[in-house]
């Protein structure tokens, strides 16, 4: 059967060049990037070059990319590392309210651990403005985290302005880019950033690797404790094979990010044409314009966004529904609740997200799968 995978914002496949080279790594050049001999020399300058390629796609120093174990790592470090280190100068810390759970829930812990957090609504198109992360910042305020590009519903926020804001202050800014690194431009010698989450597997790497950009000047309390790897920021022998993967993903990235964006973009438009168009009581969520290419949030009203998930699936096509993260849990996703959606309408809603692998004629495809079954699940339903 024909398998077409429309959820690459859950994880993407790992791009051949890139595990070519993770092979590489693991079997011929499989030196420890600390040792002084040969073989710790050949792993360390490659282990140095996948530093470079990550910091030339955002423009960083490579002395500032931290290597971590995703995503997930670096924005627990960011908010807990950071904080714990910069106790003294203040407890309270802001995010938004439709952050990744690794973002939430980092910020849990630091309520747990005696901080104040103040969460910043977003707008009904996911949106964080820099009026309403103004209007909770306070003496003692000593950071803020707010995501680039949300993984739900695909806008993407405005970091100039709410960085702006920050810097003016001395107060720090960390952003979750897990979404739109390698598919987005990001420059943080333009943007007010100091600290930002990278993951290798949503830009065709290996999973199980990430980094955290920490600008220079900028400090936080490292998470293990060992043989001082990563400046001390994480401790234990450096994930070699993946973070080559992670390198060869993120040049790959920088070759292809003008030409992809563009793509991807026009064929997202043009299934979100055909959706909307055939379908009628259908709504896009997330910014009509500011809105990551390869996204589509879809509210199908009397459809429930499980039944369509299985149907596909039994089609060979995969998508998901509200969050990846959540899947397995019947709750509606608590981003699309925090937009302003009903239950209802957030358990109507289905999630495309487009890659390097989908082709004009697999989307038609899945295109036209999607109207019948909507249309078949409504008649069932008596909708
Ligand atoms: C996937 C994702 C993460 C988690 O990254 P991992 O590498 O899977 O730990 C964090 N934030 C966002 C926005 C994501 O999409």
């Amino acid at each position: 059967m024909k398998r077409i995978y429309l959820d690459h914002s859950a994880t993407t496949p790992v791009d051949v060049r890139a595990a070519d080279a993770v092979y590489d790594f693991m079997v011929n050049r499989f030196g420890n990037p600390s040792s002084g001999h040969v073989f710790g020399r050949e792993a360390k300058t490659g282990f140095d070059q996948a530093r470079v390629a990550v910091a030339n796609l955002i423009n960083s120093m490579p002395e500032e990319i931290y290597f971590t174990s995703g995503g997930t790592e670096a924005d627990n470090i960011a908010l807990l590392g950071y904080a714990q280190r910069h106790r003294n100068e203040g407890d309270h810390v802001i995010v938004s309210q439709v952050e990744h759970p690794a973002v939430r829930m980092a910020a849990d812990e630091l309520e747990l651990r005696g901080f104040q957090v103040s969460r910043v609504p977003a707008d009904k198109y996911g949106m964080i403005h820099s009026e309403a992360v103004a209007e909770l910042l306070t003496p003692r305020t000593i950071l803020v985290s707010v995501m680039h590009v949300n993984n739900e519903v695909g806008t993407i926020n405005d970091l100039g302005r709410i960085g702006s804001l920050l810097r003016d202050r001395g107060i720090a800014f960390h952003t979750d880019a897990v979404q739109s690194f390698g598919k987005v431009p990001i420059d943080v010698q333009e943007l007010p950033i100091d600290l930002m989450s990278l993951s290798s597997h949503k830009i065709y790497g290996p999973k199980g690797v990430g980094a955290l950009y920490i600008r220079q000047g900028r400090e936080v309390q490292g998470r293990s404790f060992g043989g001082k790897q990563e400046s001390s920021v994480r401790s234990g022998t450096e994930n070699l094979p993946g973070i080559i993967g992670f390198g060869k993903a993120a040049e790959i990235c920088a070759e292809e990010i003008q030409r992809e964006a563009k793509t991807i973009g026009d064929l997202r438009d043009e299934i979100e044409h055909l959706l909307t168009s055939r379908l009628d009581n259908v709504r896009v969520n997330g910014h009509p314009e500011h809105r990551l290419p390869g996204n589509l949030s879809l509210m199908i009203e009397g459809v429930e966004g499980e039944a369509m998930l299985m149907a596909l699936d039994v089609a060979g096509i995969g998508i998901s529904t509200g969050s990846a993260c959540s899947t397995g849990s019947t709750k509606p996703s608590a981003v699309l609740l925090a937009i302003g959606l009903s239950e209802e309408e957030a358990h109507s809603t289905i999630r495309l997200s487009l890659g390097r692998s989908n082709s004009r004629q697999d989307l038609l495809y899945a295109g036209e799968l999607i109207i019948e079954t909507a249309n078949k699940l409504r008649s069932m339903s008596g909708y």
